[in-house]
Formats: structure tokens, C-alpha cells, sequence
């Protein structure tokens, strides 16, 4: 047996008080699967791993192999071949054993629902016809159930809905619409909900929802084939143009290119474009200008992190959509302390439910503390930013060594990020002035000064005011 072995056995134990023997074979799948996922979100892009990954379900668990299962013959060939040794690898990481087979035939706790995706426009009436006869594809996944409908509104989205709402009643009001925010913060959700809206109040158009990887990958693949053509089309013969996390398009100059005469070639013919990206146009390290100044040129929206009121909406919500029963005490409980994103907060919420059907119990308070316990500790962890965080992502961001910052130089280029760090230590943390002034080798006085020159700066300098936002945000997230 290996380390890993043990270890998932001993820790894992612990957190489900029960034996792996316990469980049965379906349970035991469930949960090794919940590992190996977990480790394959962290390889995976989230597309990826949203498309492919998370629409696998655990089935059974023989002696030395492991049974998941997927829709049809057809995925399950297609994810076998493409992450089946990726799979293999993690399940040996995790448990020692590497055995496993996908097979077709197992649906998803919800049927997806059919979302048309855009097909090329035809030039002639021809192709038009083929166009309407085309069955539509299906979006895997995920992707399919976000809805408008099952969107929660809550004060950190509102701006963003309203938004995407306007777009979808009238294309083109808000050119591009720009959405922006940290990583599960629902605008993924969002903008397929757009999609989907879009599509069914406009039959005739061609909505295209794209990840920036897909993309990417097209534009690799029209490189290969020395087909500009096709990716050009793929681009611009469209009504609706939603390209999900375009800040991956950073450093990818060529790619930008493409895109900057995507952009107005669409943006003259007033074709709808929405984007979403983790910051705003202009903290994209890495984005042309000339990009930022378009991406910039509409409506520009923000969703921020959901609060306490907001996640327990999305909670009850869900508890609704699917059915689930969990008391409203334990629904608060997870509410107030799964606090960094949706995403999390929706995996605490999945976690109880799966140990309550696997263990066929109700979840009282003290067995959700038990069962959550490992993930309310990562979300405070992930909550209480450090002191040397702060100065890890303040040099980053200034392009400076630790040294320089923590050093006695008086140049600008370094005084002014050294007291930005010394100001964020004390916004961000609970170190006293004398603690903050230790750290930097400098007296209290000065770590005053730097709470009142920051603002100032920040007042007088646009530049520097994005830079502090920027960095307090990295530290968020
Ligand atoms: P992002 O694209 O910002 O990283 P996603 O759109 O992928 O975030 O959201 C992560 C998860 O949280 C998804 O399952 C999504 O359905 C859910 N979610 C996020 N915001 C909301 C919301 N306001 N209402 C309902 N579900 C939400
Ligand atoms: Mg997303």
C-alpha cells in the first residue's frame, strides 16, 4: 500500500467517520472519485474540466478498479482517450491502484438541456437551409443548466444581470458588455445565461460562446491547417460574440491581433460582444493597449465576492432546483463560513448531500462541522492574507526583489511600492503599527505616514490608485 493510501484512509476517515470497508461499493466510489476530481480541477482549466471532468459520475468500486460512468459509448471513448491517462495518474496518486473504465449509458443527476450553438451563417440560401436543419450541439456539461433563471441576483451581481439582461432584450445597447471579477463569482454563469436568453428570443441569430482557451486552440488549429479563413469565420460570421475569461489572452500577441480586427470588424456592424475576464481591461498585465482601449469602450461591470446574504440565497436556491433537504440552520452554517466564492460554496452544499445519501442519514449541525471541517479551515486560511503575502505580491507586481522592498533604498521606483506594502499590511491585517514598522525595519511613524501618502497618491495618480486595487485583489483572492 502506498503513502497516499494511507493517508487518504487516515485523514479521510476522520472526516466521514466511517471506514472505507464501510462503505459500500457505490459510496467508495463516490468518494475516491471526489479526490481524483478534485485533483483534476487543480491540473485542468476550468473549461476543461467543467466540460469533461465534472460530468463523469462515480459508479462503482471492485476490488482493484474503479467504475465511473458517462452519458453515451461515444463521450466515454472521447474522455478515455483524451484524459484517461491524466485519470490513471491521479487515481495512483491518490489511492496507489490505477485501474478504472468509463462507460456510456450513466445520465447526469440533471439532463443537460440542448443549447444551440452558432453555426457558421451561410452566404447562400443554400447553406442557410443547412444552417436551420443543423441539430444543434449540445454545450456539455455544466454549461447547459445556467440559466437567467437559476441565477441568483443578489447587490454584487445585480449591476452585471441588469446588464446582461439589457444585451439579450437588445443586442447591441451595450458594445462590448465587459464583466469582470475573481474566479467564481458567477460570470461564467452569466454570460451562458446570456447565450441561452439570447438564443431564444433571437432564432435567427448566431450566438457563439467561446472559453479564450477555445479560442486558442482554434487559432492553433487554423495555423496548422493554414486555414485563416475558417478561424476568421469562426470569429466574425457571428451576431453574438461572448469569449468567456479573455484576460488569457495576455501575452499572446499574434492571438490579440486576431482579435483587435475581430473586435471591429464586429464592433462596425454593431454585433453584440460580451466578455468576461478575472480584472479590469486595463490590469490585464500583458493586454495591448489598443485592446484595453476597446475592451474598455462599453459597458464595463463588476461582480464582486457574494456576501453572507447572497451566498444563503444561491444556498436555498439550489436546495430548491435539486430537491435537497438540509436544514436551514445547517444552510446558514455553510453560508456564513464557506465565504471565498460560489463555486466552493455549491461543492460544501454537494458534499453533505452526497454523505447523506451515501450514508442514508440526515445532517445535523455537528455533522456538517465534521464533514466540513476541511474546507471551512482552507476558506479562513484563504481569508487571513499575510504580512508576507502582501510583500511576495507587492514586489511582483513592482517587479522588485523582496530585499529591495524590505531594503532602506530611497529611490522612488522603490520607496513608493515599499509604502504601498506597508499600508495594505496594515489594511489587510491585524499587525499593529510597531509589528508593521518591525517587518519593514522602520519605526511606527513611518508606517503612519505611509496610511496617509498612499491615499494621497492614490488621489493624484490613476496608475498608481489601479495598482493598489489590483494588488489588493490578488491578495482576495
Ligand atoms: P466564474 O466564471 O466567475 O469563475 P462560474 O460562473 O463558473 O464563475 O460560477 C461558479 C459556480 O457558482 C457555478 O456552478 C455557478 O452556477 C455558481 N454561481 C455563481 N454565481 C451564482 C449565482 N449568482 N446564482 C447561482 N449560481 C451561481
Ligand atoms: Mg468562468
Amino acid at each position: 500500500m502506498s503513502s497516499d493510501t494511507i493517508k487518504m484512509r487516515d485523514g479521510e476517515e476522520a472526516l466521514l467517520s466511517c471506514s472505507a470497508d464501510d462503505m459500500d461499493s457505490a459510496a467508495a466510489a463516490a468518494h475516491i472519485w471526489s479526490k481524483v476530481a478534485d485533483r483534476l480541477r487543480e491540473i485542468l482549466s476550468e473549461t476543461a474540466y467543467n466540460q469533461y471532468i465534472a460530468v463523469i459520475v462515480p459508479v462503482s468500486m471492485d476490488e482493484d478498479e474503479l467504475h465511473l460512468g458517462v452519458a453515451d459509448d461515444f463521450f466515454a471513448e472521447f474522455v478515455s482517450g483524451t484524459y484517461g491517462a491524466l485519470i490513471g495518474e491521479q487515481l495512483m496518486a491518490e489511492t496507489g491502484m490505477s485501474n478504472f473504465k468509463i462507460t456510456g449509458g450513466f445520465s447526469m443527476p440533471e439532463e443537460p438541456i440542448p443549447l444551440p450553438v452558432a453555426e457558421t451563417p451561410g452566404k447562400s440560401g443554400e447553406e442557410d437551409q443547412k444552417r436551420e436543419t443543423a441539430v444543434p450541439k449540445r454545450l456539455p456539461g455544466l454549461l447547459a443548466k445556467y440559466s437567467f433563471d437559476n441565477f441568483v441576483v443578489g447587490d454584487e451581481n445585480m449591476y452585471a444581470y441588469s446588464a446582461a439582461r439589457a444585451v439579450t432584450e437588445q443586442p447591441g445597447i451595450h458594445n462590448p458588455l465587459f464583466i469582470y471579477g475573481a474566479s467564481g463569482t458567477g460570470k461564467t454563469h452569466l454570460v451562458v445565461a446570456a447565450a441561452h436568453a439570447l438564443q431564444a428570443e433571437h432564432p435567427e441569430m448566431t450566438i457563439r460562446y467561446s472559453s479564450c482557451e477555445d479560442v486558442l486552440n482554434h487559432y492553433v488549429e487554423s495555423l496548422r491547417n493554414q486555414n485563416g479563413a475558417e478561424f476568421r469565420s469562426y470569429m466574425r460570421d457571428v451576431d453574438v460574440l461572448i469569449i468567456d475569461d479573455i484576460h488569457q489572452l495576455a501575452g499572446k500577441t499574434q492571438l490579440q491581433e486576431q482579435f483587435f480586427n475581430t473586435f471591429n470588424v464586429l464592433y462596425s456592424c454593431n454585433k453584440q460582444i460580451i466578455l468576461t475576464c478575472d480584472r479590469q481591461p486595463s490590469e490585464v498585465q500583458g493586454l495591448e493597449p489598443r485592446l484595453v482601449s476597446r475592451f474598455e469602450s462599453g459597458l464595463t461591470t463588476e461582480i464582486t465576492a457574494p456576501g453572507v446574504e447572497t451566498r444563503l440565497a444561491i444556498l436555498e436556491a439550489l436546495q430548491d432546483e435539486q430537491s435537497i433537504s438540509i436544514s436551514p440552520a445547517v444552510l446558514t452554517f455553510i453560508a456564513t463560513n464557506i465565504t471565498a466564492n460560489v463555486r466552493r460554496l455549491k461543492g460544501a452544499l454537494f458534499r453533505l448531500v452526497a454523505y447523506a445519501s451515501m450514508m442514508h442519514c440526515t445532517i445535523d449541525m455537528k455533522k456538517a462541522e465534521e464533514i466540513l471541517h476541511k474546507l471551512i479551515e482552507e476558506d479562513r486560511v484563504a481569508r487571513v492574507v499575510s504580512m508576507e503575502n502582501i510583500i511576495q505580491e507587492v514586489a511582483r507586481h513592482f517587479e522588485l526583489h523582496v530585499s529591495e522592498l524590505l531594503g532602506d533604498r530611497r529611490l522612488r521606483n522603490i520607496a513608493e511600492p515599499r509604502m504601498i506594502a506597508m499600508y495594505l499590511a496594515r489594511k489587510l491585517t491585524n499587525h499593529s503599527f510597531p509589528e508593521i514598522g518591525a517587518a519593514f525595519g522602520k519605526n511606527h511613524a513611518t508606517i503612519m505616514n505611509a496610511m496617509k501618502k498612499v491615499p494621497e497618491l492614490c488621489n493624484a495618480n490613476e496608475d498608481m490608485r489601479r495598482s493598489v486595487e489590483l494588488i489588493e485583489r490578488q491578495l482576495k483572492k
